[in-house]
């Protein structure tokens, strides 16, 4: 039997079908366009129709669906409470599905069916806990403890990335100042990054940046550090203490088996961005003169993490 997970991301629909050890047979996408409920299940039901039939199979092959949506769920009357891209309020998407499909449907957050999928992948007992970290546009965290998905008393846990490190810091999109996301996001890097080449018009960043600042990503201040630029190197040691501050904090308030870090920021050698890390907190984490901790590693799942996370959401 095969599950499907649909992930439903800022500008696609992406579903992927998925066997029972958890492996991504095949996936497929298509543009998200907004024209109302009826139409978003209808193109869900094609969604899933099509990947079946790629594989020669019918509907009768599937177990259960699972959906990651960006923003909150009521997962028990599986219900899309509200998302953050698009106008759904209160729709009650399993039920509609059922309608044509009688199948077990599952919601969750999407950063949830990421760290959910992650968890499958890592763990060995139910004993063992996971936190994801996915750096982005912000930080998405999502939290797997002693077995179970966290989901808070409104679905809304696991925002980590709104910790507040720097008291009366950078406005937040949350209406706080100083979050996390907004200093160790890759979207933060990103702005670190142009505030040094501004700062510094001899740095070295100007050339890997082809001159241009709109040029910067994620990937910019690394390739200096690995050029041996100064200014650079500032900018990684800088973001890289940010980033520990709030793994400290998330391992200190958990102790879970593992802290994963994922998003685009995970690909970078483990020399410039885990191994510093993990030295950082190694230094300042509460439980350091005990021998058992947590181990921080990358995400391995990447793009993939939150469709096959949905698809096990059947398994919780
Ligand atoms: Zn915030």
């Amino acid at each position: 039997m095969y599950a499907i997970g649909i992930d439903i991301g800022g500008t696609n629909l992406k579903a992927g079908l998925v066997d029972e050890r958890g492996g991504l047979v095949s996936a497929e996408k298509i543009p998200l366009r907004w024209e109302g409920p009826e139409k978003f299940v209808a193109d869900l039901l094609a969604l899933g129709d099509r990947l079946l039939e790629q594989q020669g199979l019918d509907r009768g092959a599937v177990s259960s669906v699972g959906m990651g949506v960006p923003g909150v769920v009521d997962h028990r009357r599986g219900t899309i409470v509200k998302t953050t891209n698009i106008p759904i309020r209160d729709l009650p998407v399993a039920e509609w599905i059922q309608r044509s499909w009688p199948v077990p449907v599952h919601l969750g957050n999407d950063a949830d069916c990421a760290a959910w999928g992650e968890y499958c992948h890592f763990s060995h007992s139910e004993e063992e806990s996971l936190v994801l970290v996915t750096l982005g546009t912000g930080i998405g965290t999502g939290l797997v403890l002693g077995g179970r998905l966290h989901r808070g008393c409104n679905g809304c846990a696991g925002e980590g990335g709104h910790i507040v490190i720097v008291p009366g810091g950078e406005l937040c999109s949350c209406g706080r100042r100083g979050c996390w996301e907004r200093y160790a996001s890759a979207s933060a890097l990103v702005r670190q990054t142009r505030a040094a080449m501004a700062a510094h018009p001899d740095a070295g960043l100007w050339e890997i940046a082809g001159g241009d600042p709109s040029n910067v990503d994620g990937r910019t201040a690394f390739e200096g550090l690995r050029r041996g630029d100064a200014v650079a190197r500032q900018v990684v040691e800088q973001y890289l203490d940010y980033l520990a501050e709030g793994v400290t904090d998330l391992i200190n308030l958990l102790q879970p088996t593992f802290l994963c870090i994922g998003g685009g920021l995970s690909h970078e050698d483990d020399a410039y961005l885990l191994h510093p890390l993990q030295r950082r907190v190694e230094t300042m984490r509460f439980d350091r003169d005990l021998q058992r901790h947590t181990e921080i590693c990358k995400a391995v799942l990447g793009n993939d993490a939150g469709i096959i996370g949905a698809a096990l959401l059947g398994r919780l």
